[in-house]
């Protein structure tokens, strides 16, 4: 597969990075909405869903959030095109875990130690504009 490329606007960014440092020491995760485009994904806006995982440095989507969060993306136009979570003290690259578990095309890690976000496609990194 192509690797895609994904745009994310800079309020997106920003309140990704919010997200994230107000759920530390616990790391925030969601979903991600937009739409596909020829030339990749377009981002538009995120739904931050419960973090499930009983440790403080992973993260569990529950499935029952997930179809909440699906639907009402749906009912609003929109595509659920990947997800987000983030780190505390890691870089933003996927974990082991983080692979294992990946469902979507699209993640999103954000790394509050190295305040960045990128984006991946199982371990292949995206560019992220
Ligand atoms: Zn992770």
């Amino acid at each position: 597969m192509r690797p895609l490329r994904a745009h994310a606007p800079h309020e997106l960014r920003t309140d990704l990075l919010e997200r994230a440092r107000a759920a530390a020491p616990r790391e925030a995760c969601g979903l991600l909405l937009g739409r596909r485009t020829p030339d990749g994904i377009e981002l538009e806006s995120l739904a931050e869903l419960p973090n499930r995982a009983r440790t403080a440095d992973a993260f569990e989507l529950e499935p029952l959030d997930v179809l909440a969060a699906e639907r009402a993306a749906l009912a609003s136009g929109r595509e659920v095109v990947g997800a987000w979570h983030s780190h505390v003290d890691a870089p933003a690259v996927p974990s082991v875990r983080d692979l294992a578990g990946a469902g979507y095309g699209l993640s999103l890690v954000i790394s509050l130690r190295a305040n960045e976000l990128r984006a991946w496609q199982g371990a292949v990194e995206l560019e992220l504009a």
